[in-house]
């Protein structure tokens, strides 16, 4: 039993680093001779996450997509049926074990303890100090476990690995800690910094600032200035190793030159000149925790003003790929290979900074910037990766189109809440400026292909606007299905219904999609019967949710409320929440109700930069699919690729895999 963790606790708590030390080095990676046979064919997979259908068609059809185009006229173009919920993990989980979430266990971002109510990191699960992860723009509990994928189910480049078929899996999501595999793999979204949360960065300033800590994933600190000096420390992981736990810190000036904006930065061994609003580039860093330990990372500079505020960004610090403390890639020394060539890279899952710039750290021009550095340095790998690329598959994922659909859907669109109009000016068109970078990466690429080879073109799942927040769990309040201990601790801040009353509740909501019914014998203070008791509550609230409409604009608030076992087949079904919500157009949870708290309001505007989303009904939120060799299938989903890649390689499907190739009628 673990009590509910305290808002500082878990603000606080890192991954332990006894544990990323013992966990630097993991058995099953021995690299052999392997894949030495040429396939026939090849299949080359580029998935751009959250590639909208309808913004890519509207964008194709006017020209600003001809490399788009050029493989429409080839393939033809389908939206790709995507995972309810359309969540990033899920979605690729679904393409990865080629089933449905059924299949692999991972139905949200977020699970939770049926023994506490606590919220729990659904992809994986680390053993030791309580951490935190930050999703989206949420910071979340966790705890318990040795690091492992908690997604079950069959990767496919391990099916094709016992077939002998090589594959390079290059940052496919929900693969942290990748899979034990032969294959040349690198983990992607679900990779944690060196603190073991989703990213924190520092933010160093003369006039501090408020951050709001519900979109967390950053920390101010105030500096002085003496005699044109600064002194600061960069904080690292907890360091285990230590009676009271210390965080690891690193010590670091930086001199002011007096008359010019030009500042030095020294740390450690590195000593380097930023003018005022530069970069830094990657600088590796080293963590000591006691004489013959040390933990190593990677971290970016930027230095936004030096007077009259002097500010200094720090990146979050990310796993150094050429010394990785946690497991980042298949064999280990892949990561080692690329950091060799190319020099440090970010490891870090979601790279872009979301939450720097959702507290106004970096600003929108800012954020381009850093974003920029992460789809170049994607471009420049992809190019390596196809130079190497003789037989097998390749799989190469692109983050920038989900994350910048995310901060920049407000000023594509006048009628959202935060919608600026100045800003629009200057950043109106970034979405489709991105549209067009991924033209370009998929006009680089079919460039380089021979006859031989399948291209796929997919998303995981559209995108949305994100309009209006709902707090489900304050809805399930009202509706009377859960009930307080203390009315006036409606707004507590502490997650995971530190105030419900669980011997009145009947159902909760846990992630961002799920909402579980309050069962005798599953949940620790159960009050509802199993078997016809909860499916009765289930139909009937999933009813409820489905005639609730928003009083401000008589829209539905939840379009589908999904039954669990309508949806869902196979082994892992017992863990779906019993409902899942789909929510309309403009919708989406909001940012308190996911950890188990309950907010006064039902629903509220959503004011934040993070303005576009993709956590509706699966039926609105498809992504695409496009071709090289002419699609058969109407209505193709995400598994149905999987099954695609196995019927070009002749190999007979796996028996748990659901899906039908995409060139058969
Ligand atoms: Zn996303």
């Amino acid at each position: 039993m673990t009590q509910p963790l305290s808002r500082r606790d878990f603000m606080k708590a890192g991954l332990g680093a006894a544990s990323l030390v013992a966990l630097g080095t993991r058995p099953g990676f021995v690299q052999k001779s392997f894949g030495k046979t040429e396939t026939a064919r090849k299949i080359l997979i580029l998935g751009f996450d959250g590639m909208d259908p309808r913004l890519t068609s509207r964008w194709i059809q006017e020209g600003k997509l001809p490399a788009f185009r050029r493989l429409m006229a080839q393939g033809g173009f389908r939206s790709l049926a995507t995972s309810v919920p359309p969540q990033s993990p899920v979605a690729w989980s679904n393409f990865i074990a080629g089933t449905n979430p059924g299949g692999h266990g991972i139905f949200d971002f977020i699970h939770r303890d049926p023994k506490t109510y606590i919220p729990e990191f659904s992809a994986s699960a680390t053993e030791e100090a309580t951490k935190t992860i930050r999703i989206g723009n949420t910071i979340f509990p966790i705890k318990g476990g040795k690091v492992r994928n908690l997604r079950r189910g069959k990767a496919f480049w391990q099916v094709l690995e016992e077939h002998d078929i090589p594959a390079t899996i290059f940052k496919i999501p929900a693969n942290y800690p990748p899979v034990a595999t032969r294959q040349r793999t690198i983990s992607g979204m679900g990779t944690p910094d060196i603190l073991g949360t989703y990213g924190r960065f520092r933010y160093y300033t003369t006039e501090p600032k408020e951050i709001r800590e519900d979109i967390g994933g950053g920390e101010v600190r105030q500096v002085y200035v003496i005699g044109d000096r600064i002194e600061a420390k960069l904080p690292g992981p907890v360091n285990t190793f230590k009676k009271d736990r210390p965080t690891a810190e690193i010590d670091f000036r930086v001199y002011l030159d007096p008359r010019n904006p030009v500042a030095k930065i020294v740390i450690q061994d590195h000593e380097f000149l930023l003018r005022e609003k530069e970069w830094s580039g990657w600088k590796r860093i080293r963590f000591s925790l006691i004489p013959t330990q040390s933990v190593s990372g990677i971290c970016m500079f930027y230095l936004k003003e030096i007077r009259p505020n002097f500010r200094l960004y720090v990146s979050p610090v990310n796993i150094d790929p050429g010394d990785a403390a946690l497991p980042i890639s298949t064999p280990k020394s892949y990561a080692e290979q690329l950091d060799k060539k190319f020099g440090p890279f970010f490891t870090k899952g979601l790279p872009a900074d979301t939450s720097a710039l959702d507290n106004d750290v970096l600003d929108e021009g800012e954020f381009l910037q850093q974003d920029g550095f992460v789809l170049e340095e994607s471009r420049v790998m992809l190019d390596h990766e196809l130079g190497r690329f003789d037989s097998g598959l390749l799989f190469y994922y692109i983050s920038s189109t989900d994350q910048r659909q995310h901060m920049f859907w407000r000023l594509l669109d006048e009628k959202h809440p935060a919608y600026d109009a100045a800003l629009a000016k200057s950043y109106g068109g970034v979405i489709e400026k991105t549209y067009m970078e991924a033209d370009a990466i998929l006009n680089q690429v079919m460039g380089r292909i021979d006859k031989n080879t399948l291209l796929l073109i997919m998303s995981d799942h559209g995108f949305n606007p994100y309009y209006r927040s709902f707090n489900l769990n304050t809805w399930l309040r009202q509706s009377g299905y859960l009930q307080l201990t203390n009315e006036f601790k409606q707004e507590d801040l502490d997650i995971g219904f530190p105030s419900t009353d669980w011997s009145r509740t009947k159902a909760y909501g846990i992630g961002l999609n799920g909402l579980y019914i309050n069962q005798k014998g599953r949940e620790a203070n159960g009050i509802i019967d199993q078997g016809a008791d909860t499916d009765n509550l289930v139909r009937e609230i999933a009813r409820k949710l489905e005639e609730f409409t928003d009083p401000k604009t008589g829209d539905r608030v939840v379009l589908r409320a999904y039954v669990a076992k309508d949806v869902y087949t196979g082994p892992y079904l017992s863990l779906a929440p019993d409902i899942v919500l789909g929510f309309n157009r403009g919708y989406r949870i909001s940012f308190s109700s996911p950890l188990g708290r309950v907010p006064k309001a039902v629903l509220e505007d959503n004011l934040s930069k993070w303005s576009g989303d993709h956590m509706g009904a699966a039926e609105i939120l498809p992504g695409i699919l496009l071709a090289n060799q002419a699609v058969k299938a109407d209505s193709p989903a995400l598994y149905d690729l999987t099954a695609t890649i196995m019927d070009v390689f002749g190999i007979e499907q796996p028996k748990n895999m659901i899906g039908t190739s995409i060139f058969k009628e």
